[in-house]
């Protein structure tokens, strides 16, 4: 069994208790991982808080925080094969997934190590003549982020790289489940020459979890994961008030009209909910599609989903590997049965596999005749897809909207005016037309309602972990008159 420290105040340690971690190909445990303690919790946060305030780190200029960022970019690019290795052992995702993500992943430090020294104030043009009111921006302090188990890389260079290029430290949580990528991440970042302090890693559960969010000393919660676990972290970062962003999960309309390019859609569509094994957090996992076309796309995506090669995560020829955990593989079979109660058709897959392992194959539900069929508003988080058919583009904005999530979408048409009113239409942070599942450092990312608030990539994202500072600076020598009225 291998074993990981976690990473506080710039050195690795054990934890008092440790947890073991499952290989998901196997079910079998592979690692020993240090579960934090609620004391551990608070060194961490601690040793963030310690930095931010050291003249190491708050005496450093944005530039030199933009070049300790491009180190490691050039560190994670180098070490990609590894991260990848270790992410896809302890969570499942295909390895041909993780090489390219993390390799990506790279270029989002790179984009806010760039971004660092971009991060302006203001000055006013205000409406008094003696007087000079100019905009400071300042790192919000502490910033404890938690990530989920999917894409743990990912998700958290878009928490680590704009915190530290506004100037902020950071406490990273990894998850419970597959906590490795994260862990070797501490050791890679340990070489980029930042001070010791302000990036401190640690992983455990819900306890941990909660000491972290609940900590005095945070002063922004930046989290990635369930809704049900977002009210958990609301209600405790209430405790000291701090800002939250939350990137939550969603049930995402994959909206085709019979003018779209049917290849090219289906293949968007199997990108959309089989890619990733389903576990992400953008699925296009409703399938909304016009009558007229449903047939001939149901029966080309029938094909595909069974020619999918599911297999050992670590082989470069599978595509769908298995489910991160258990639990997972029972959720999706407890939903896919109360959505056939309800009248949903199975139209392939359905049942778990056989043999070890948690794996699952690529499923489609059709709901047409089944509108209230709890596969329709429950996210699967594996690879389920949800059919509903229309006729009309008044009938297909009304079925997309009909969700409490809003985290992305998807058109396919070719008609360009009618792109436009679904792009108006759509509630939802994202809207992909002709296209499915395209990220990029440089556009942000994030949804409404469940499905959170924020948005994480590109400018906006830095900009969220900066407060705004407002400096007065009166120019005149002539005496203050009337002290009795507010100037
Ligand atoms: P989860 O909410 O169960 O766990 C996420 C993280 O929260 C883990 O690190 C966990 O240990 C921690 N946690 C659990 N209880 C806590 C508590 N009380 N206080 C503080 N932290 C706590 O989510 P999951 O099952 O690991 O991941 C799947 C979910 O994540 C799905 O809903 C998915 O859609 C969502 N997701 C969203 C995005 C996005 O960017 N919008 C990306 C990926 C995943």
């Amino acid at each position: 069994m291998q074993t990981f420290q976690q990473y506080i105040g710039g050195a690795f340690e054990d934890a008092g208790e440790t947890f073991e971690t499952l290989d998901p190909a196997t079910g079998k445990p592979w690692a020993q991982m240090p579960a934090a303690s609620p004391a551990d919790v608070d060194r961490a946060v601690r040793a963030a808080e310690a930095a931010f305030f050291s003249p190491e780190w708050a005496g450093m200029t944005a530039t030199q925080r933009g070049k300790l960022l491009m180190r490691l970019a050039d560190l994670v690019a180098e070490h990609a094969p590894k991260l990848a290795e270790l992410e896809t052992r302890d969570t499942g995702k295909i390895i041909r997934e993780t090489s390219a993500q993390i390799a990506y992943v790279a270029e989002y430090y790179r984009y806010y190590a760039g971004l660092a020294d971009k991060i302006e104030g203001a000055h006013l043009p205000i409406d008094k003549p003696d007087m000079e009111v100019w905009l400071r921006r300042e790192p919000v302090g502490v910033v404890a982020a938690i990530v989920p188990w999917n894409s743990q890389l990912f998700l958290s260079a878009v928490k680590i790289g704009p915190a530290l290029a506004a100037g902020c430290t950071v406490v990273l949580k990894a998850s419970e489940e597959g906590p490795a990528p994260m862990l070797e991440f501490a050791r890679i970042f340990d070489q980029a020459g930042f001070p010791a302090g302000v990036l401190n890693v640690i992983t455990g559960g819900p306890e941990a979890g909660a000491a972290l969010t609940s900590h005095a000393g945070v002063a922004h919660v930046a989290f990635t994961g369930g809704p049900e676990t977002a009210r958990h972290i609301v209600r405790n970062s209430a405790e000291n008030l701090a800002s939250t962003s939350l990137e939550l999960g969603g049930k995402s309309p994959f909206i085709v009209f019979d003018d779209a390019d049917l290849e090219s859609a289906v293949n968007a569509q199997v990108s959309g909910i089989f890619a990733a094994t389903g576990q992400s957090c953008v699925a296009g996992s409703r399938l909304v599609i016009q009558k007229g076309i449903k047939d001939a796309f149901l029966a080309r995506l029938k094909e595909k989903a069974e020619a999918v090669v599911i297999g050992a995560p670590d082989d470069m020829a599978t595509e769908v590997g298995p489910l991160c955990t258990l639990k997972q593989r029972d959720h999706a079979l407890r939903l896919i049965e109360a959505s056939a109660q309800a009248g949903a058709k199975v139209v392939t897959g359905g049942a778990a596999l056989e043999g070890q392992g948690f794996f699952f194959p690529p499923t489609v539900l059709d709901c047409s005749d089944a509108p209230e069929a709890p596969c329709l508003s429950n996210e699967f988080f594996g690879p389920v897809l949800s059919v509903v058919d229309f006729e009309t583009e008044a009938e297909a904005l009304e079925i997309a909207n009909n969700t409490a999530f809003g985290l992305a979408s998807g058109v396919f048409t070719r008609n360009l005016t009618r792109a436009h009113r679904m792009i108006r239409g759509i509630r939802a942070g994202i809207v992909w037309v002709n296209t499915y599942r395209a990220v990029s450092p440089i556009a942000p990312f994030g949804g409404h309602g469940l499905s959170g608030h924020g948005r994480e990539g590109g400018l906006q994202a830095a900009l969220d972990y900066t407060k705004v500072k407002a400096v007065w600076l009166r120019t005149s020598d002539d005496p203050i008159p009337d002290p009795f009225v507010m100037r």
